[in-house]
């Protein structure tokens, strides 16, 4: 289990970069893997809750911005998010867990099976990141790659954009369960973005008719879930044409 052998709670970015340049320093947002954490190792714990990285804004014509300590259920309960991404952030835990897990500490984790990021890929995410001496805004799909965050960077935000035709399609094995494929679309003006998650090690963007190599496992073959990303792509598709 990880111990806390030093606690900071940083009031600036500038205060928490200086923590964070700690050898054993660890990012804390709401806690609700890192206190799961099992490995035993000795931590000194930067929490992120007195930053000012909480809300979520309007930026410019059909834009938005989503703090990185913003809880997912800040996300869910939003009117200015659109509506399938607020679905998405209700789906990913129960109550509980998601009035402390933050979209930060979600991006972070970069789980396979998140319909959070996957609806996020589909709004054009871009990910605020910064380190002591850099600060800079990738793509989502360029920063899933990139996981792990080097030590000493932070997520600060999230942009997205909130205007087009939007859809999702899942199967799970029960209505709560998490899903074991599911499908994000959004059509604009210009084109279209189609998500899926279960298919791949990250949720993933993809072309329809894309060839998929998904791992099985006891929820669903490598065969049944290709075979479930098409059936999904297809209802995504025709429900934002
Ligand atoms: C019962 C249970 C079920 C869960 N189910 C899921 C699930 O279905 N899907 C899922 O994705 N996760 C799941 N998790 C894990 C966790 O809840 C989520 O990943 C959550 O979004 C993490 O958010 P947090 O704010 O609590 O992060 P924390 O636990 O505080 O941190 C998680 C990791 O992210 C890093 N981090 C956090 N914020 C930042 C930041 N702003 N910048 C840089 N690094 C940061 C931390 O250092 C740590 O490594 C589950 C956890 C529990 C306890």
């Amino acid at each position: 289990m990880v111990t806390a052998i030093a606690y900071g709670r940083p009031s600036t970015i500038d205060e928490a970069f200086e923590l964070l340049a700690r050898p054993s320093a660890v990012v804390l947002a709401g806690g609700t893997r890192l206190n799961g954490d099992t490995s035993p190792r000795q931590v000194e714990v930067v929490d992120l809750q007195a930053l000012p990285l909480h809300g979520i804004r309007s930026e410019g014509d059909h834009g938005l911005r989503i703090g990185a300590m913003t809880t997912l259920q800040q996300v869910a309960d939003d009117d200015l998010v659109p509506p399938t991404v607020r679905e998405a952030a209700r789906r990913e835990r129960p109550s509980t867990l998601r009035a402390q897990g933050t979209l930060g500490g979600c991006l972070a984790t970069g789980d396979a099976e998140s319909e959070l990021l996957a609806a996020l890929l589909v709004h054009e995410a871009v990910v605020h990141v910064e380190s002591r001496d850099r600060s800079g805004a990738l793509s989502l799909e360029a920063f899933l790659d990139g996981l792990p965050l080097e030590p000493g960077h932070l997520v600060t935000a999230v942009a997205l954009r909130t205007d087009g035709s939007t859809a999702a399609a899942r199967t799970a094995r029960t209505p709560a369960d998490r899903a074991i494929v599911a499908a994000f679309a959004r059509t604009v003006q210009d084109g279209r973005r189609i998500a899926l998650t279960g298919v791949a090690p990250r949720p993933v963007l993809v072309q329809p008719g894309e060839e998929l190599d998904p791992t099985g496992d006891f929820r669903g073959s490598s065969e049944y879930r290709r075979a479930l990303a098409g059936v999904l792509i297809t209802r995504v598709l025709e429900a934002t044409s």
